[in-house]
């Protein structure tokens, strides 16, 4: 199996590093190419997405994302700003599914915002559509109002838009998902206001008729967004468009206190997949050894998962986790009273002699 190892920028290649560590001390054989990207690609190709990249990325099985972005780079035309690689890779390879976890480890509860009680044992799961949606939908631009009390003014426009064949594609991996959890998921939309809302909510319900040992229920995004604050345990997988998706799973990751912890997968409709961290580039503390590399090593565990089907290796690397999280070993994002202070490299290490 291949896995293009995509580090990125800021503190990518740190994060990467570690991740890499712990997959090379699984007892299996991966081959493994590393590639420029975002910053990384400007320098060495002039383009956040080189060529090479892009075709490394395309024949690999997997793919481990570190992050991207550096202030240096906010002069730059948008189409070579980093962050463009990480769109032109989801765009070129059709990753449409998007899984972030939001999980909360009992010895982290504290770092929460939220009552202990109210997100200790928190294991949710969400799922964003990430290639429809008022993100892409055509037209869109400036234009003079038309019509209306402001005929004549300048206006910004998008167009919401969801087609039934890609409600089909994410409803599928989204039941598939929730079959493998605690078969509850909720779909959420504003079918109470949006046409695309109805379409989207018709279309679970038909797809749902193929699920039968899935609970599925609907939510409006706006009570989404109390209910995830209010009570998150309620919640098991949670589906919804790319840009409610945006918005939701951010809050849920707060949820959880640390950015840090939080890994990614976006999937394409063969479960080839991109993995990452939830977080960027972090450039604020890069090259100072004391990035969190857990997002990144709980990604590789998802991979293990979602693309690579080695459901015992993932589960061994999130048990290290919890391991090392138990012993007290901590980077200062997740400090606490009582902890040990480690860096990037000494908790890379903590976890490979857990494994
Ligand atoms: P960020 O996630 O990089 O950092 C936000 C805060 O969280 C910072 O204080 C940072 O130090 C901290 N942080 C993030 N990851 C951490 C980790 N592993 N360990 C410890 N602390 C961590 O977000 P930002 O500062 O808004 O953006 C920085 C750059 O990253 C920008 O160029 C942005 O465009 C880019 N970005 C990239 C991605 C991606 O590659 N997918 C995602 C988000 C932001």
């Amino acid at each position: 199996m291949k896995i293009a190892v995509l580090p990125g920028d800021g503190i990518g290649p740190e994060i990467v590093n570690e991740a890499v560590g712990v997959l090379n001390a699984l007892d299996e054989s991966f081959e493994i190419e590393y590639a420029p990207v975002g910053g990384a690609g400007y320098e060495a190709a002039g383009h956040p997405l080189p060529e090479d990249t892009l075709t490394l990325a395309k024949e690999a099985d997997a793919i481990l994302f570190g992050a991207v972005g550096d202030w240096k780079y906010d002069g730059l035309a948008r189409e070579l700003r980093p962050e463009q690689a990480i769109l032109g890779l989801r765009k070129h390879l059709q990753l449409f599914a998007n899984f972030r976890p939001a999980i909360l480890y009992p010895e982290l509860a504290g770092a929460s915002s939220l009552k202990p009680e109210i997100v200790a044992g928190l294991d949710i799961l969400i799922i964003r559509e990430l290639n429809g949606d008022i993100y892409f939908g055509q037209p869109k631009g400036f234009r003079q109002a038309l019509t209306g009390p402001f005929e004549g003014s300048r206006e910004g426009f998008d167009t919401m838009l969801y087609t039934v064949p890609e409600v089909v594609r994410i409803a599928n991996v989204a039941f598939q998902a929730a079959g493998k959890r605690g078969k509850r998921l909720c779909s959420v939309d504003k079918a109470n206001v949006l046409e695309t809302s109805q379409l989207w909510r018709d279309t679970m319900m038909e797809v749902s008729k193929d699920y039968p040992d899935v609970e599925l229920s609907h939510m409006y995004v706006d009570n989404a967004a109390m209910q995830l604050v209010r009570a998150p345990k309620h919640f098991d997988v949670v589906v919804t468009g790319n840009m409610f998706g945006d918005i939701l799973s951010d809050e849920a990751a707060m949820l959880t206190g640390s950015i840090g912890m939080l890994p990614s997968a976006s999937l394409d409709a063969n479960n080839k997949g991109l993995y990452e961290p939830s977080h960027g580039s972090a450039p604020d503390i890069a090259g100072k050894g004391i990035a969190n590399p857990l997002a990144t090593i709980l990604s590789v565990a998802m991979m293990l998962r979602y693309t690579l089907g080695k459901e015992e290796q993932a589960h061994r690397i999130e048990a290290a986790v919890k391991h090392v999280l138990a012993q007290g070993l901590r980077t200062p994002d997740i400090m606490q009273v009582g902890t040990t202070q480690v860096g990037t490299c000494a908790m890379g290490a903590a976890v490979i002699a857990a494994l």
